[in-house]
This record gives C-alpha cells, sequence and structure tokens, in this order.
C-alpha cells in the first residue's frame, strides 16, 4: 500500500496542529511512531484514505459509529437538522423526545441533561455527587478512563496510559490528592480505602464494563460490592457508561449486568457520530443542577439539534430486532477464527471478547486488571497493527483499545479480515 498523501498530509499536520492530531490517541506514538492514515470518504464498515487505499473498519471512531459510517437513517436527520437551523439556543421538542428514549432504555436515569462530550458528562457527574453528599474525595479504577478534566487525569486508562503519562502535567497535586485509585476487579483494596476515607468520599466512579485497558468485564459480584459498601459509606456510585451505553444491548452495561448507580453519564453513540455526551440519574441528585439546585453546568451547544436528531435517529436503528445479536454472531466468528490463527502460527493470545467488542492482548496471562493489561507485549501489538494496516484493516493503534462491530460489518468482512490476521500471525 502507499501511503505517500498521508505522509505528506502528517508533515503539514505537524505544522499547524499540535502534535499533529487533535485527540493524542490518533497519533501512532504507541505504535513505534510514523504518520497516521487520514480519512477522506467513509460508508458503512469501510473506509478511504487520502491515498486512496480501502479499509474495513474496526475503530468506529473509538466507538460511536455502532451503525457504521454514514449510515441513511443518521443521514437524512442530520440533513433534517441543518435545514431546519442548526443550532437554537432555545428549548426544542426533540431533546424531550430523546430524554425520554434514554430513560426508558436506562430506567436508573430519572433525570437527564445533555452535555457536548463525555468529558462533560463525566465531570459534571462528579461535580453533582459533590454537591450532593457535601464532601470532596472520589475513589476511582486504575486504567479506567473517564475524559480528560483534571480530576480523572490520575492513574487515567488508555490515551494517557499508551503515552506513558497517567498524571498529566498541569494537574495540581491538590486536585490529584482527591482522587483515590485501587485496582479494578478487586474489592479488598477498595474495601480499605473506603476504611480509611469513607466519610469524605462523594462517589464512586466506574467503567462498568472496561472499555480502555482493553474490554474488561468485572468479576460477577465486583459492581454489586461497589454499590453496597460506596453506599453504607454515604458515597455515590457513578458508571461511566461513555463506551458501553448502548454497546452490548439497547441500554447500558447496568441493564446488561442487572446494577444500577446512582448516576450514569454516557456519551459516544448516543450522538449517532456528532457530539454529544448525557448524564442522568436519581431525581434527588440531579435536582442538585441548576437551575433547580446550586451545582452549575451549562453549554451553549448542549442538546443542539444536530446531535440529539442523529442520535434519536441511531438508537431508532439500534432498536431493530436482531441487530444486537448479529455484532454478537460476527464477533464470535472473529475471536474464533483469531484464535485458530493464533494457534496456527504459534502466536500467543488472550482475546476479551463481550458481543461485538473484542480485545486482543498479546500475553499468555488472564486480563482482569489494568497492570495485566500493561504487562502485554506492546511491541507485537505495534507489528501487528502495521501489518494489519497494509492489508486494509483499521485498527485502533494502541494496545488498550477494542476492536468495534458496527452494524454494517458483514460475515464476507470477517472472512477477508481473517484472512489478514493469518497473514500478519504468520510473520510476527
Ligand atoms: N469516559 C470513557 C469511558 C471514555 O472512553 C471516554 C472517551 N474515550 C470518555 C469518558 C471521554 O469522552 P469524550 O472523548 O467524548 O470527551
Amino acid at each position: 500500500m502507499n501511503f505517500s498523501k498521508s505522509e505528506q498530509l502528517h508533515t503539514e499536520a505537524l505544522e499547524h496542529i499540535v502534535g499533529g492530531v487533535n485527540s493524542p490517541s490518533r497519533s501512532f506514538k504507541a505504535v513505534g511512531g510514523g504518520s497516521p492514515v487520514a480519512m477522506e470518504r467513509a460508508k458503512g464498515a469501510y473506509f478511504w484514505d487520502v491515498d486512496g487505499n480501502q479499509y474495513i473498519d474496526y475503530l468506529a471512531a473509538y466507538g460511536p459509529i455502532i451503525t457504521g459510517h454514514a449510515h441513511p437513517h443518521i443521514t437524512k436527520a442530520i440533513q433534517h437538522a441543518a435545514e431546519t437551523g442548526i443550532l437554537y439556543g432555545t428549548p426544542t421538542k426533540h431533546e424531550v423526545t430523546f430524554a425520554k428514549m434514554l430513560k426508558e432504555a436506562m430506567p436508573a436515569m430519572e433525570k437527564v441533561r445533555f452535555t457536548n462530550s463525555g468529558t462533560e458528562a463525566v465531570m459534571t457527574t462528579i461535580r453533582v455527587a459533590r454537591a450532593f453528599t457535601g464532601r470532596d474525595k472520589i475513589i476511582k479504577f486504575a486504567g479506567c478512563y473517564h475524559g480528560h478534566s483534571d480530576l480523572v487525569l490520575v492513574a487515567a486508562g488508555s490515551g494517557p496510559a499508551t503515552l506513558g503519562t497517567p498524571d498529566s502535567a498541569g494537574v495540581t497535586k491538590n486536585i490529584a490528592s482527591e482522587v483515590i485509585t485501587v485496582p479494578f476487579n478487586e474489592i479488598e483494596p477498595f474495601k480499605e480505602a473506603l476504611a480509611k476515607w469513607g466519610d469524605e468520599i462523594a462517589g464512586v466512579l466506574v467503567e462498568p464494563i472496561v472499555g480502555n485497558f482493553g474490554i474488561v468485564e468485572p468479576v460477577p459480584g465486583f459492581l454489586e460490592e461497589i454499590n453496597k459498601h460506596a453506599h453504607d459509606a454515604g458515597a455515590l456510585v457513578i458508571y461511566d457508561e461513555v463506551i458501553t451505553a448502548f454497546r452490548f444491548m439497547y441500554g447500558g452495561a447496568q441493564d446488561l449486568l442487572n446494577v444500577k448507580p446512582d448516576l450514569t453519564a454516557m456519551g459516544k453513540i448516543i450522538g449517532g457520530g456528532l457530539p454529544i455526551g448525557a448524564y442522568g440519574g436519581r431525581v434527588d441528585i440531579m435536582e442538585k443542577i441548576a437551575p433547580l439546585g446550586p451545582a452549575y453546568q451549562a453549554g451553549t451547544m448542549a442538546g443542539n439539534p444536530a446531535s440529539i436528531q442523529a442520535g434519536i435517529a441511531c438508537l431508532e436503528v439500534l432498536k431493530e430486532e436482531g441487530v444486537y445479536d448479529e455484532m454478537d454472531r460476527l464477533g464470535e466468528i472473529l475471536e474464533r477464527g483469531i484464535l485458530e490463527a493464533a494457534a496456527k502460527h504459534g502466536v500467543t493470545i488472550t482475546i476479551n471478547r463481550l458481543k461485538g467488542a473484542l480485545t486482543i492482548y498479546f500475553t499468555d496471562q488472564k486480563v482482569v486488571n489494568y497492570d495485566q493489561a500493561e504487562a502485554t507485549d506492546g511491541e507485537i501489538f505495534a507489528k501487528f497493527f502495521k501489518l494489519m494496516l497494509e492489508q486494509g484493516i483499521n485498527l485502533a493503534p494502541s494496545k488498550y483499545e477494542a476492536w468495534f462491530l458496527t452494524t454494517a460489518h458483514t460475515e464476507d468482512d470477517i472472512t477477508k479480515t481473517l484472512e489478514a490476521v493469518d497473514h500478519a500471525f504468520k510473520q510476527l
């Protein structure tokens, strides 16, 4: 494959855009450097780059593109928004419709508020938890990523971990001292943290199914224990469902696992590809937010008609019978084929898969926490990533990310992908 136009563009981008990218995870730093491929066009499960190369896409824009690129139903909704006014700064009927849809899908969200990103949604759930409890500290889990607000850039996951800066410069020691980080999937350290700081903890923030050091499910009982001990200590439980909401089923990880948080943050899929975030939860907590209460959160673009209508259209597609079963079926074929190819070529891997999302770790160990994900082989991953890219398979350039299937992927795409995997493994 020829990437010369991408390379040229990256050289130019480096002169004008810091690091040549608008989000660090898009750079190829974590896979040994090089020019990230610049895409020009996307449709369904496919991408075409500026050099005219075609790819099967498993990045799905880091999660949001669950219906495939340029889905006609979503495109129509965006066109309608463009033609009827892109931004009003007033209430609209669409945001009420959408809030009702989210509540129906996730009943723990008794009241909802829309934001422009997952970062904002999570950031505000923390503020609201503090306003409600009158306490300052939060507990989070190592390797979970919750956006780039100050408080959660402490031992954060995929992006920062990949770049080797779990604590961002510019986050003050005072702020970091308000965050307690404990390992995911281990209840004892969590209980110890509560025993030590229990009456200072406003909230416990967790990705109920992790997406940021690969796909990692909670061990049975883990989330239930978090709920119990957090509530006993008077702290709120906040689920960050920015990746997981509508990823594995129509609803959240909370519905799949039958556990209820006090507050939920989401983003990605619910915007159908346009910028969005949302948070919600128990009504008595949500009433702390302005204009009803003293906790402030706002946004010029929040609830904008385009994102909301794209989000409604996206959920309409996801409501259709069988879409999640099909992503699960293709995910299973993909997983099985990758494992077979690994066995054939003597490549050591572990796969974590939940329905249409999976991560390949180059390790012989199980991966249930961040330390285990970190210990997997990044150099082999980097080689694998590039071998796949050269064969027209677009993955995220980090060993900590997931492959995401969409409703647009077909069995034929999986077959082609498995041929590429076979070829890549042969060369590792
Ligand atoms: N929470 C989680 C679990 C995420 O994966 C992300 C983004 N990868 C965020 C929050 C931040 O969302 P955004 O990038 O929309 O600000």
